[in-house]
């Protein structure tokens, strides 16, 4: 078990840094700290953030911005999706320095009402040793400018009432009731709907689910339906993660008994 810790720890530890991966013309540079992604999505017309992590971690966007040359005024947007620490903490801190709005889910307003993260399943030995510390962690409340409605993919530039904002939002509940996706170009961005694995690129089951019939539901409606041209998935931990490993992930669900 000691082994197994120091892998863990390892494997998280070398996950700090930034990193941009190109797929076609979307630019995601990856603001990674321990288990959790922020992302800064660069198209031909604008500049979206997807989560801003913990209120700590969204400290080092400016370190983001730097080195794709942008600054905060080049973002758009900020894009949460879900109430939990890990995502929603950081987002209205980045959106400030910004000047952009938000936009979250409106399954989780209650969550954002009091920076709260609600009861979780966890689904792993991992996720019961975690579950306590995770639940336990609170945000500064803040009220977002947009709230996409539950069960519902628009347009982002409907959205936001900006024609030039490219993409799709997708409100999806699972997870949590407001969890929300985007996807734009050849990429999605899923949030916890699932992640990667701590020592490599393969997709698996997130650390919390409760309904796991429907979370491999929308993971097929994600491949086929929402994001049927997405090469790239990018989630919320690890990753990112090749389309053949997300449909491999929900395909072994399904051999599971
Ligand atoms: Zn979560």
């Amino acid at each position: 078990m000691r082994h197994l810790w120091l892998v863990v720890l390892v494997a998280a530890g070398c996950a700090n840094g930034l990193r941009t991966e190109q797929v076609g013309e979307v630019s995601v540079t990856t603001l990674r700290r321990g288990y959790s992604n922020v992302h800064l999505i660069e198209t031909a017309d604008a500049v979206v953030v997807f989560d801003g992590g913990y209120a700590s971690q969204a400290q080092h966007m400016l370190r983001a911005l730097e080195s794709r040359n942008l600054t905060w005024t080049d973002i758009d947007a900020v894009l949460v999706s879900h109430g939990h620490a890990d995502h929603a903490g950081g987002s209205q801190w980045i959106a400030e320095q910004a000047g952009a709005p938000v936009v979250v889910g409106e399954g989780d307003s209650d969550m954002l009402a009091t920076g709260t993260n609600g009861s979780v399943c966890p689904t792993s030995w991992l996720a019961r040793r975690r579950e306590k510390k995770d639940v336990g962690t609170t945000y500064e409340p803040f009220i977002p400018d947009v709230y996409v409605p539950l069960n519902t993919g628009l347009p982002l530039s409907s959205v936001l009432s900006e024609p030039r904002l490219p993409g799709e939002v997708v409100a999806e509940a699972g997870h949590t009731e407001g969890s929300l996706m985007y996807v734009v170009g050849g990429v999605a961005f899923v949030g916890d709907l699932f992640r990667g694995s701590i020592t490599g690129h393969k997709a698996v089951r997130h650390f919390y689910m409760c309904d796991l019939d429907d979370n491999a539901a929308d993971v097929r409606t994600l491949l086929q339906t929402d994001a049927p041209d997405a090469e790239v998935f990018f989630p919320g931990h690890f990753g990112p993660l090749t389309r053949e490993s997300v449909q491999t992930m929900v395909d072994s669900w399904d051999e599971s008994p």
